[in-house]
């Protein structure tokens, strides 16, 4: 099989040909149809992940078909379409696992195309309980960032603690915030896009949102006041500063919910005091929460636009991501070849 690696930290990425993987006990192959190309692939190209091993093959945004079930594995069988999404499984039997938090599983917290190889590849292994299954009507490579940009906003979201009515910001509109505006929108939100520049008032209108605020022109926590405060904020955005600047837009008992990795946060104490508001992130979702998203968003007709490269351009994929210009998601589309 065609596959990508990285073959150190820092070093270029390198396609090569690799012996097909075999599924042990409990894990399951999967022939790769598409996989989406992330910010967090740079923790794999950097090297910023502590004790990551290489060679690896990353990617995370995985979608394709189950090819091979190892032993044990139930219920799913071969043939059957899958996603595979950051979270790439976790014991099941510690303590936090026992209280149903699996993402701070402290026994075998595994991550997709970091603690394994991932989908920059014509195959995968993946351990069966990091699978979601995929809607008939969603393809490949409109599925595949659904699996991390689309989980993320999605679980923050709905576990936000909004109900529906109530006044919700996104803040900013790149590759989480425009399916955060789309899926705010749809769940029956009061839906407030918040980015810098004029220009992107239209675009915004068209995902969904009900109110458009330029923080380039505008103060947004003032003009978030004027719609009587957001319940929540979903932070999407890298810019800590841009975050700080909308705490004093939420209205009482409000939540910043933090989805974007930025630098230290500073926050006013007399803000979350004394409207008791408050500053809590989010991680993206197991893969039964991968599954809702990709069901709400086939029901809801909710789409991330991508631009699509063959595996073999995945350097150039990776560099068009990282430059920030893609509108809005990169993906590979691996089964057209
Ligand atoms: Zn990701
Ligand atoms: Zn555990």
């Amino acid at each position: 099989m065609r596959a990508v690696q990285v073959p150190r930290a820092n070093g270029p990425f390198e396609l090569l040909e690799r012996d097909v993987p075999e599924p042990q006990p409990g894990w399951v192959r999967i022939k790769v149809e598409a996989c989406g190309v992330c910010h967090s692939d740079s923790l794999v190209k950097e090297g910023l992940w502590p004790g990551i091993q290489y060679p690896r093959v990353p990617g995370h945004e995985v979608i394709g078909v189950v090819d091979a079930v190892g032993e044990g594995v139930r219920p799913w069988t071969h043939g059957q379409r899958v996603g595979v999404g950051w979270h790439g499984g976790n014991c099941g039997y510690c303590d936090h696992c026992r209280r149903g938090e699996f993402f701070a599983c402290t026994v075998s917290l595994l991550t997709t195309g970091i603690s394994f190889d991932g989908g920059y590849a014509e195959y995968m292994v993946a351990p069966a309980e990091a699978l979601a299954l995929v809607p008939n009507e969603l393809s490949s490579v409109d599925g595949a960032p659904l699996m991390c940009a689309g989980v993320t906003t999605f679980n923050a979201l709905r576990n936000s603690g909004a109900r529906g009515g109530d006044t919700v910001a996104v803040l900013g509109i790149g590759g989480l915030g425009h399916l955060g505006v789309q899926y705010a929108a749809k769940m029956g939100f009061n839906t407030v896009a918040i980015a810098r520049g004029k220009d992107k008032e239209a675009f915004a209108r068209q995902l969904g949102a009900h109110h458009y605020v330029d923080s380039r022109e505008s103060n947004p926590a003032a003009e978030l006041n004027k719609l009587g405060g957001a319940r929540v904020v979903i932070a999407t955005v890298t810019n800590a500063e841009a975050m700080a600047a909308v705490i004093g837009g939420l209205a009482p008992n409000g939540v910043l919910m933090v989805i974007g990795a930025a630098g230290p946060l500073s926050v006013d104490p007399i803000l979350l005091i004394t409207g008791c508001r408050s500053v809590k992130g989010w991680y993206s979702g197991t893969s039964i929460d991968s599954q809702d998203t990709l069901e709400f968003s086939v029901s809801a007709d909710v789409h991330s636009m991508n631009e699509a490269f063959p595996l073999e351009r995945a350097a150039e994929a990776y560099e068009r991501m990282m430059s920030g210009k893609a509108r809005f998601r990169v993906v590979l589309d691996i089964s057209n070849q």
